[in-house]
């Protein structure tokens, strides 16, 4: 049976919307040695704006370029999707959904589909390796996540995009530092755009980890498993597995993918991570007298 001090810190950690699946979950919270960060969607807000886009192509115009990758994207759940196709619109490009088949996505890389009898491939330099295309322009503002659209064998288009920190999200980690927790950022995206956050943060996380395939962030959350009890934190499919490995793994409820939010111990129902050293010290202070 649950003991009165736990149940109560449950209900209290529910309160400030912070729901933990279980007791024995709370106890684990109260050992957590490292705190594994997701980037996008997690520390960052997860709203892109897009910086640049241009056609590299002689074929293929801006507007039949823009058609295609907002068409594609309105298939895909990725924050940085939902920017490609606002950007369409704000060019009065409408998607066509409805067009597009074969469409396919690839965690860590980006999709493709067939429109209008052509496979095309969004995504960044993976997703050029795995369409087999060079990347032979490479436009876009330094710092920004890179974007490259592929027609069958060439490079059509190249874009960039840009996100910012959760206002919260260096004061969180800050914390978690005073509670002598080590820190660490696992990413998917670029190791330009993971410095410019770690520079937003004040160079605050001592880990950063990029460019990873979400069964190399499982790898990573191991490794960190063997210098004591860790947690992740993310809110994306590409984070579900490694939200499983953790010892304790939290996501993100609001603005998460829904597979995030049934592998994790613990769902956080606002966008505020400041909540997170706060249940740490929640769970610590419970330990203390559950006895
Ligand atoms: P993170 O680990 O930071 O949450 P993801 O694993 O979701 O990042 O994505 C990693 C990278 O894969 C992105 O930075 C982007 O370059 C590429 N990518 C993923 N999904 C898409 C998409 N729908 N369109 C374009 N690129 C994508
Ligand atoms: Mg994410």
């Amino acid at each position: 049976s649950t003991p009165v001090a736990t149940f109560c810190a449950l209900t209290k950690a529910a309160t400030t919307g912070l729901l933990i699946k279980g007791g024995d979950y709370l106890e684990i919270l109260a050992k957590i040695k490292i705190m594994a960060f997701d980037k996008t969607g997690t520390i960052t807000r997860g709203e892109f704006s897009v910086t640049d886009f241009h056609s590299v192509s002689h074929d293929v115009g801006q507007n039949n370029l823009l058609y295609w990758v907002s068409s594609i994207e309105s298939k895909s759940s990725h924050p940085m999707a939902a920017a490609l196709v606002d950007y369409g619109r704000s060019n009065s490009i409408e998607p066509k959904p409805e067009n597009v088949t074969e469409y396919q996505n690839f965690p860590g890389e980006g999709i493709c589909g067939e429109i209008d009898g052509k496979k095309i491939y969004v995504g960044n330099r993976k997703m050029a390796t795995r369409a087999g295309c060079e990347i032979v322009s490479n436009l876009g503002k330094e710092g920004d996540t890179m974007g490259y659209v592929f027609s069958g064998a060439t490079q059509v288009g190249t874009f960039s995009v840009a996100d910012t920190c959760r206002s919260g999200a260096a004061q969180a980690i800050n914390q978690l530092k005073g509670l002598r927790i080590k820190t660490a950022m696992l990413t998917g995206d670029s190791r330009n755009a993971a410095m410019r956050v770690q520079d937003q943060l004040e160079q605050a996380i001592e880990l950063v980890h990029a460019d990873l395939l979400p069964q190399e962030k499982v790898r990573i959350i191991n490794e960190l498993k063997k210098d004591g009890p860790t947690s992740m934190i993310g809110d994306g499919v590409n984070d579900a597995p490694a939200l499983a490995t953790a010892d304790i793994g939290i996501s993100m409820g609001i603005s998460g993918s829904a597979l995030a939010t049934e592998t994790g111990h613990i769902t956080l129902m606002s966008n505020d991570i400041g909540k997170i050293p706060q249940a740490i010290q929640l769970a610590r202070k419970t330990r203390r007298k559950v006895v």
